[in-house]
């Protein structure tokens, strides 16, 4: 436990974590951890099982199942006796007369001067900076969506400090969609919920971060379906971003997603190489590291899943770098790369698999990839698998014709050429690209 506790916020860890009992040993290998209530069970089991699961083995040394289930001997009714209570602590800290990005957790380096526009992004970040400038005139709520570390928590802070700079009145709240579901549940145990309420509803600009995790949790729907239109009845901004778009998130309550969808929504995509050159220069400039074109471009080419992990690449470059006192060199990128390559998440994506994944996707089969088969139902996803072996393989055009149906090799580069030529202006296939890409990847 006490690995987990350095992993955890504090508060966090005491409202969760704290509180579980070991239980019995069950007869199918399990071990059961007992909770305070059916609910604690539930959203233990679904943020922190694994966790905990893979702290136990680590401690024992063995492999073990968990089971959540409620402590018979629990007493809900009466609240424990407790030091102070934390929801309150955050109530009274987390909505000052003005406020300050800390005190509203804004991250320094996730403004817009830090934000590189290219193709994936310029339309969200035009709509998130119109609604910095003007907010509650424009695009109201304004619901970001993308795929995981394309920058959406970035875009949503730009907008916070953007606001803050410029309107130092408004009152301000930016909070994952985990922390308005904790906080609210404290807020019901502890019989403050109208305060709560009250938080929520006096603010002028509400940011929610990752707003998928709202899927199935009914009780915080309904809460802050309330909070959203009292928000909005009272124009007021509201700014949402998601890996999923409204219609999307499962277990989703209808008038919940339409409330949603009724802003303007907009999508941030997988950035091409030029704009992953861009943002790793970027980032050097940052930290006042000089990166030479061919490097910043080996890296780019050779990193295409998320910007997160192009940032991550980069920050191990720096590392190997000040750790062996040498400039930043092409020999060097390769080194450092070499050791992602090996590591234990990084696997190679093979030209097969890439035909299984897309042909699902397309509801077609992996035959139907490599026939002569012309119409656009089998057209359109040969195209995109050859542009994906081309993307995410390191085969050579020829290869990859190959294993199309022995076709040539500038059928591919054809094929791969049109296909970069659509992304350009068909959001619906750079959606599709996105989803193949993630599914892939994992
Ligand atoms: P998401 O919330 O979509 O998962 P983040 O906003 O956390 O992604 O972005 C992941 C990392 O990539 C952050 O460090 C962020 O600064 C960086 N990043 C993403 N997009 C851009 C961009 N266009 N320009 C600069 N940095 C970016
Ligand atoms: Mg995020």
């Amino acid at each position: 436990m006490t690995t987990i506790q350095k992993q955890i916020a504090p508060q966090i860890y005491d409202l969760w974590l704290r509180p579980l009992r070991p239980g019995e040993k069950l007869a199918n290998g399990k071990m059961e951890i007992l909770t305070k209530n059916d609910f604690s069970a539930e959203y233990v089991r679904d943020h922190y099982g694994v966790l905990l699961e893979t702290a136990y083995q680590e401690a024992s040394g063995q492999e073990v199942r968990l089971a959540f289930r409620t402590d018979p001997d629990a007493t809900p009714v009466t609240p424990p006796p407790e030091p102070e209570p934390i929801a309150t602590k955050t109530i009274e800290t987390a909505t000052p007369a003005v406020s300050t990005p800390a005190d509203i957790g804004l991250l320094d380096r996730y403004k817009f001067d830090t934000f590189v526009v290219g193709d994936c992004n310029s339309f969200a970040h035009a709509a998130a900076s119109k609604v910095a400038d003007n907010p509650a005139a424009t695009y109201n709520p304004l619901y970001i969506h993308g795929g995981v570390g394309l920058g959406k928590t970035h875009l949503l802070h730009a907008i916070a400090h953007q606001i803050i700079e410029k309107f130092p009145e408004k009152k301000i709240k930016l909070i994952s969609s985990e922390t308005f579901m904790t906080m609210f549940v404290e807020s019901i145990r502890q019989s403050t919920a109208n305060q709560f309420k009250e938080q929520f509803r006096s603010i002028d600009i509400l940011l929610v971060d990752d707003i998928q995790f709202f899927a199935g949790k009914t009780g915080t729907q309904v809460e802050f379906f309330h909070t959203f239109n009292a928000l909005y009845g009272a124009n007021k901004q509201i700014i949402l971003t998601s890996d999923s778009l409204p219609q999307e998130i499962e277990f989703l309550e209808e008038r919940l997603r339409s409330r949603f969808a009724q802003g303007l929504v907009v999508d941030i995509y997988l950035p091409d190489i030029e704009t992953r050159v861009a943002i790793l220069k970027k980032k050097a400039m940052m930290e006042n590291i000089e990166l030479q074109d061919d490097v910043a471009f080996f890296l780019a080419d050779a990193i295409h899943t998320n910007v997160r992990e192009l940032e991550g690449a980069l920050v191990r470059l720096f590392a190997l770098a000040s750790m062996e006192k040498e400039p930043i060199t092409m020999a060097l990128v390769k080194e450092s790369l070499r050791n992602i390559m090996r590591g234990p998440d990084s696997r190679q994506i093979t030209i097969d698999e890439i035909q299984r994944t897309v042909a699902a996707y397309y509801k077609v089969t992996p035959q139907d990839l490599r026939s002569n088969k012309r119409s656009r139902l089998f057209s359109h996803p040969r195209q995109v698998a050859m542009y994906l072996c081309k993307q995410l393989t390191d085969s050579s055009y020829p290869i990859i014709g190959k294993m199309f149906g022995n076709r040539d090799h500038t059928t591919v580069l054809y094929a791969v050429s049109q296909v970069a030529k659509k992304l350009k202006v068909n959001k619906n296939l750079a959606r599709e690209l996105n989803a193949l890409t993630e599914m892939l990847s994992n």
